[in-house]
């Protein structure tokens, strides 16, 4: 087991939190301890409902998915209760891989159990009867929690063939993954469980018609399933009266970089950008936040005031994505950084498609350029890179190759990184 000192969680223990309430409260083996916090209220409260029911409440509370695309989990969800194709399957998506992503992990490593009741809710709605969680290679003690609570549920009679004495059928197989990037994304996540390579299937058709196996799969993302338990708990119009109309509940956020309280908070949508850093302790000499990691975008200093929201940022010209907030202050070289950010993009690119497989070289390349000094033309050099960044985002299959331009390019126009 890694050091304590690796679950950064500097709200622990305080009031009012929904969905790391019990994250350094509780002791993340003892199911007994979860039940005496709130553990499966949510999910008794689900047969209560019957699956119509449940997926009525997740829809009616405006929950949007967390992975970073936010589509509405109760039209996910819908869409797979409605297909007549056989069998149904749940995936949760938990190779959180997205630099300064750390968000999930503390969920798994810290309540592990409410993972599990909140996949057991989104199986039980949709009609799925196995569930499969893909989780990120590099989380051993994840892995090791979360087999622990899948062991402990599984004796307790609250996974298995008669769950809580409701006729209900469920349980869940962990898969690891291997350190690809690309298999985060959903439909390459399908072929690496399915025993193939991890490239990208091209959508449509979505997997709610066709996932796992070529079956309907509901694939939500770990922090996306636990805000689950609270729309349960509480019920649906409680939970969308938090946030703004189009941003609903609580988000959580991976604070990194040049603050004095690293770590994952958790705060109502609508907060600023500058709520968010003054509670992470921002440093002097703050120049830009990356938001939504890589593949996102800057903002300056000066523009803290933007609404921690999913519109919000995109009005900013910028994504919330995932919940990253790296900040940066002067002693960073930015285009060292942006070269950094293109290397990872070249890496990881799994080479199927022409326009990112090939692009992502050429904006590494024409970035190593501008650093090193070597290139004729600095000016010729940005006018490349927007051109190939153009057709990697237009050209591209999935959302690597879509976004690997984003950061660089934001960092063109609003900083000005190269002037
Ligand atoms: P997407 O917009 O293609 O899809 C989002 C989800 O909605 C998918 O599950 C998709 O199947 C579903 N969907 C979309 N349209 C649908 C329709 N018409 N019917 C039914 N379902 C539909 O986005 P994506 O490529 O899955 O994800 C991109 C996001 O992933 C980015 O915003 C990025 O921030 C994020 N990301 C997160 C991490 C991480 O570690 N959390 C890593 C990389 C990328
Ligand atoms: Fe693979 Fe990149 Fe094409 Fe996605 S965009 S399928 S990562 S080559």
């Amino acid at each position: 087991e890694e050091p304590p000192a690796a679950l950064a969680v500097p709200q622990a223990g305080q009031d009012g939190l929904m969905l790391l309430h019990r994250v350094g409260v509780v002791d993340p083996a003892s199911l007994d301890d979860y039940r005496a916090h709130g553990g499966y209220t949510a999910l008794r409260r689900a047969f209560e409902l019957g699956p119509a029911g449940v997926i009525r409440e997740v829809t009616d509370s405006g929950l949007a998915g967390r992975g970073g695309a936010a589509f509405p989990t109760g039209r996910k969800w819908q869409a797979t209760a409605s297909q007549p194709d056989h069998p149904h399957y749940l995936v949760c998506n938990a190779d959180e891989s997205e630099p300064g992503t750390f968000k999930d992990r503390v969920l798994m490593e810290g309540d592990p159990f409410a993972l599990v009741e909140a996949m057991t809710i989104a199986a039980y709605a949709t009609g799925a009867h196995q569930g499969h969680l893909y989780l990120r290679g590099e989380y051993p003690r994840a892995l090791h929690r979360l087999e622990h609570a899948i062991a402990q549920a599984r004796a307790r009679g609250l996974l298995g063939d008669d769950i809580l004495g409701q006729g209900y059928a469920f349980d869940i197989e962990i898969r690891r993954g291997a350190g690809a990037y690309i298999c985060g994304e959903e439909t390459a996540l399908f072929n690496s469980i399915e025993g193939y390579r991890g490239e990208p299937r091209s959508k449509p058709p979505f997997p709610v018609e066709k996932g796992l196996f070529g079956k309907p799969t509901v694939e939500n993302n770990v922090e996306t399933l636990v805000n689950v338990l609270p729309i349960l708990t509480m019920g649906a119009p409680a939970y969308a009266a938090i946030g703004t109309d189009r941003s609903t509940g609580p988000k959580l956020f991976c604070v990194s970089g040049s603050v004095e309280r690293p770590g994952v908070y958790e705060l109502p949508f609508g907060a600023t950008l500058g709520d968010l850093l003054t509670l992470a302790g921002v440093r002097e000499g703050l120049r830009a936040v990356l938001l939504g990691g890589a593949a996102g975008g800057f903002v300056r200093a000066d523009e803290l005031g933007v609404p921690l929201t999913f519109e919000g940022t995109r009005e900013a010209g910028t994504t919330l994505g995932s919940g990253v907030v790296m900040a940066f202050d002067d002693s960073v070289p930015l285009p060292r950084l942006l070269l950094r950010i293109a290397e990872f993009f070249r890496d990881e690119s799994c080479g199927q498609c022409v326009p990112c497989r090939v692009g992502t070289v050429r904006q590494e390349e024409a970035l190593h350029r501008i650093v090193e000094r070597t290139g004729a033309d600095a000016a010729g050099d940005i006018a490349l890179l927007r051109e190939v960044g153009r057709a990697m985002r237009d050209a591209s299959i999935c959302g690597l190759g879509q976004t690997a331009w984003n950061a660089v390019e934001s960092a063109i126009d609003r900083l000005g990184a190269y002037e």
